[in-house]
């Protein structure tokens, strides 16, 4: 408690300094502050509600302690409904959340306060009835990302390898492929940069963890340990499939720029928009290995160019419809039927930002 004391006399003194300097670059920073405000705001909803659900499963008797292979940590099993959607969509069934000192993170660094922090790990215990077993494996890796400070690829090896020491990773990977194919599949994206931090911060972890064996022996789990043979079969496999699905996916940007070159009003959007559901269509059976991360930039791109023509022949042919009420009328009605009226470029459905729903949206079309 003394230490909190002192700490926080010292820590109001630089707060005042840090509120002065932005002060003075107000006018400047405005919106940037803004966005912070809102950013923390919204991190404080997400810590309230977190707390919260912590809460609720401890009463009920949910929090459960994981003690096997020399890990030993607590999680709490939740119902997917009971989880906060956006959760859900960012993080999927299994998360975890760093309850940590911002003052820590402004000071000491994000990755410090991180390690300060205490964690709360959570799993959905009813999610696409998940065997209890497999259940385990998303919790051995929350507390891989705990104590890789966030290293989702990392605690993934650790995940396989716990189901691999319980020879049931066959039927896990199964399962995965059946149940939820983007996390075997995005772990492939950058399966080969696989080593533990050794920056000053993790080092600083172990030492000042208490469960500095458990740590030891999390290490070995991690870096003593190839990725199981399994795995790297199916990496292969995987590589192959996505070479396939990035040939699909230059391809269609080739066909957006030919379609922009052939059709020169607004209505080029609906040519467009069928052939890309028709050639999302093509590489259907390649979906269940779709790695979203390694496609990503190509889509990004490609919507760029979209964009940006979309916007430019917006602006050009709103002038040609001229100012009257009535032209402007005509004009607002043809954006409506084309799905323009809010942005040069729809962002959802097929056009959307996120590659994973284009494409989903695409084979459900
Ligand atoms: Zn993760």
């Amino acid at each position: 408690m003394t230490g909190m004391g002192l700490g926080m006399s010292l820590v109001q003194s630089q707060a005042l300094q840090l509120r002065q300097s932005i002060e003075c670059s107000l006018s400047q920073n405005l919106a940037v502050v803004q966005k912070q405000m809102i950013a923390l705001a919204l991190y404080q909803k997400r810590e309230d509600e977190l707390v919260a659900l912590y809460k609720k499963a401890l009463a009920r008797g949910d929090v459960r302690l994981y003690d096997k292979h020399g890990l030993k940590f607590e999680i709490a099993l939740v119902l997917q409904k009971e989880i906060p959607p956006e959760i859900l969509e960012d993080c999927g069934p299994a998360f975890s959340h760093v309850l940590f000192s911002g003052f820590e993170a402004l000071f000491l660094g994000t990755k410090r306060a991180l390690s300060r922090g205490s964690w709360l790990l959570f799993a959905a215990k009813d999610y696409k009835n998940v065997p209890e077993k497999f259940l385990e494996y998303w919790a051995v890796h929350e507390r891989g990302e705990q104590i890789t400070l966030g290293n989702h690829n990392l605690a993934t090896k650790l995940e396989f390898n716990i189901a691999a020491k319980e020879k049931t990773l066959r039927n896990y990977v199964k399962w995965l492929e059946e149940n939820e194919p983007d996390h075997l599949a995005n772990v492939f994206a950058y399966q080969m940069h696989l080593a533990l931090p050794d920056d000053d911060d993790f080092k600083e972890l172990l030492e000042t963890s208490q469960q500095s064996d458990e740590i030891q022996r999390l290490r070995e789990l991690i870096e003593q340990t190839n990725w199981p043979y399994l795995i790297l079969q199916k990496l292969s496999l995987y590589d192959k499939m996505n070479e396939k699905i990035d040939k699909s996916i230059k391809q269609i940007a080739k066909s957006v720029q030919l379609a922009l070159e052939k059709y020169s009003g607004l209505e080029v959007i609906t040519e467009i928009e069928k052939d890309l559901i028709a050639k999302f269509k093509e590489i259907s059976s390649l979906r269940k290995y779709f790695c979203a991360i390694r496609h990503t930039p190509t889509w990004e791109y490609t919507r760029k160019i979209m964009e940006n023509e979309m916007a430019e022949r917006r602006s050009r042919i709103g002038l040609v419809y001229g100012g009257s009420p009535q032209k402007q009328g005509e004009f607002i009605d043809l954006l409506k039927k084309l799905g323009l009226e809010t942005h040069s470029l729809p962002k959802k459905n097929i056009f959307s930002d996120n590659l994973t729903e284009a494409f989903d949206y695409a084979l459900s079309h």
